[in-house]
């Protein structure tokens, strides 16, 4: 049914390679990419869709409508750039001081236009609608949240059945293979800001102050002794305390003492637990020494979790279609955060890894993702277009 879409694709390699090459080349960070944004609607330019642009960001929204009735799909690839001035030296690098595509989102938004067109070829024996979804802003600035406020989960009246994600990888996948697991894919990441109140005095006559500084260190102290007393080994936390600042000299106690955690979980459990346990802990130990504590949480994003079975659809895809040893299943979650997983809290799906390390490169030290010198590989351009094309067209076909 579905013979021939990576032969397709590869038809059209070439082509995808020049719009990655054009996106790589000019970077755009943030929510504001009105020139990626440009370039993804010319890509687009002449295929039997339905196109949004977003309100608040510079998002794409398109619509494909199968001349059947049949469910809906959404398929994701973020557009967002990184602050970083690279320095890998390929032919189609970053023409912009301090901007370069070093995820590899570049490819996403590159892959996603190709498999709009293979899939628009297709529209006459579609039954139901493939949301693309062209997403900015995935790098801190929650660009899926804002684009699911302005509705892209309802852009063909139906809510999505199904909700696909690829990213790609420079380092630790070798070229080609397609990773994922069942359950939590990447951490949510949130930030813990504490300030203890105390009262300032001579270094001399702490007695006669409320010295911030001893309490403060003992929190930060504490909360590391909470990871390990209060959480499951098997369902982790990291706190990593990133930032202290008190204080001038040496015979001055200050009035305040202030640090920055970013706190990791991989479960909504153990995310709500730790926020408020590091919360009371900080309370009460100012508490116990007289003082006062400010504590807050700033949200990032939650966790990712993929659906138990849209992960074996996704897993059986990628392995009918690109080859039984192309797909290798994670033992681990990933410790970043992704904000697609706002899309996964409301509708079914799967995040999947694509290695696009270069084949002259060891996976096992090549550049992360998000470094200067990180190189990703075309090799993988017509594979992961296939890819997101054949998800769409398995589940529309009821599988
Ligand atoms: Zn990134
Ligand atoms: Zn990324």
């Amino acid at each position: 049914m579905t013979a021939g879409i990576r032969d397709e694709a590869a038809a059209i390699a070439g082509d995808i390679a020049e719009l990655r090459h054009a996106i790589h080349a000019e970077p755009e960070i943030g929510l504001d990419l009105p020139k990626t944004q440009q370039k993804v609607l010319r890509a687009l330019d002449g295929l039997p869709l339905e196109v949004f642009r977003g309100r608040g960001l510079t998002s794409v929204t398109a619509v494909l409508r199968g001349a059947h009735p049949g469910k809906t799909v959404l398929l994701r690839g973020d557009m967002d750039a990184l602050p970083v001035t690279e320095r890998t030296g390929v032919p189609y690098a970053s023409r912009q001081q301090g901007a370069m595509h070093a995820c590899g989102h570049d490819m996403h938004t590159a892959m996603l236009a190709g498999a709009a067109r293979l899939l628009a070829a297709r529209q006459a024996d579609l039954a139901g609608n493939v949301i693309f979804m062209f997403q900015p802003g995935e790098e801190g600035e929650a660009g899926a949240r804002i684009m699911i406020e302005e509705g892209v989960l309802d852009a063909a009246g139906d809510r999505p059945a199904a909700a696909f994600a690829i990213h790609v990888g420079s380092s630790v996948l070798p070229l080609g293979l397609v990773a994922s697991r069942p359950g939590t894919a990447m951490a949510a990441a949130d930030t813990l800001h504490v300030t203890v109140r105390g009262r300032g005095g001579h270094g001399s006559q702490p007695h006669l102050a409320a010295d911030p500084i001893p309490v403060a260190c003992e929190i930060v102290t504490a909360l590391q002794a909470m990871v390990t007393r209060r959480f499951d080994v098997f369902d982790p936390v990291v706190v990593t305390v990133g930032s202290f600042h008190a204080g001038t000299t040496d015979n001055v106690i200050p009035d305040d003492a202030a640090f920055v955690a970013t706190v990791r979980t991989f479960s909504p459990q153990s995310r709500d637990l730790v926020k408020h346990a590091a919360l009371h802990l900080v309370r009460q130990i100012a508490a116990g020494h007289g003082l006062g504590a400010e504590a807050a949480f700033a949200d990032g994003y939650p966790v990712t979790v993929n659906d138990q079975a849209e992960f074996g659809f996704a897993e059986r895809t990628a392995r009918e279609l690109l080859g039984d040893e192309r797909f290798i299943a994670a033992p681990f979650p990933l410790t970043g955060s992704e904000d697609f997983s706002y899309v996964l809290e409301q509708v079914p799906g799967a995040f999947l890894m694509l290695g696009a390390c270069p084949p002259d490169a060891d996976p096992a030290t090549a550049p992360y993702n998000h470094s200067a010198e990180a190189v990703f590989d075309d090799a993988v351009l017509a594979d992961g277009t296939a890819l997101y094309a054949e998800l769409a067209l398995r589940k529309l076909a009821g599988d």
